[in-house]
């Protein structure tokens, strides 16, 4: 199920996590060459990120919420 960005944190290890308006939260790791994600880097990658849509896994398993409303 896609779901938007309704903002950000960062882990233990300083991986970023979006959270999704469904609750659940999802790793956006800027890990080259795997994974380039240079968005997450900067606020203003960020925000620009703000509202896209992602696919949430944990939707689709029907999974409890990462973080209360
Ligand atoms: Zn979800």
């Amino acid at each position: 199920m896609k779901q938007p960005i309704v903002g950000y944190h960062q882990d233990e290890e300083n991986h970023w996590v979006a959270r999704l308006q469904c609750g659940h939260n999802q790793h956006v790791r800027h890990n080259p060459p795997w994974m380039v994600r240079t968005w997450v880097t900067t606020p203003q990658g960020r925000d620009a990120m703000l509202g896209h849509q992602l696919e949430c896994v944990k939707c689709n398993a029907h999974a409890p919420r990462d973080w209360p409303l």
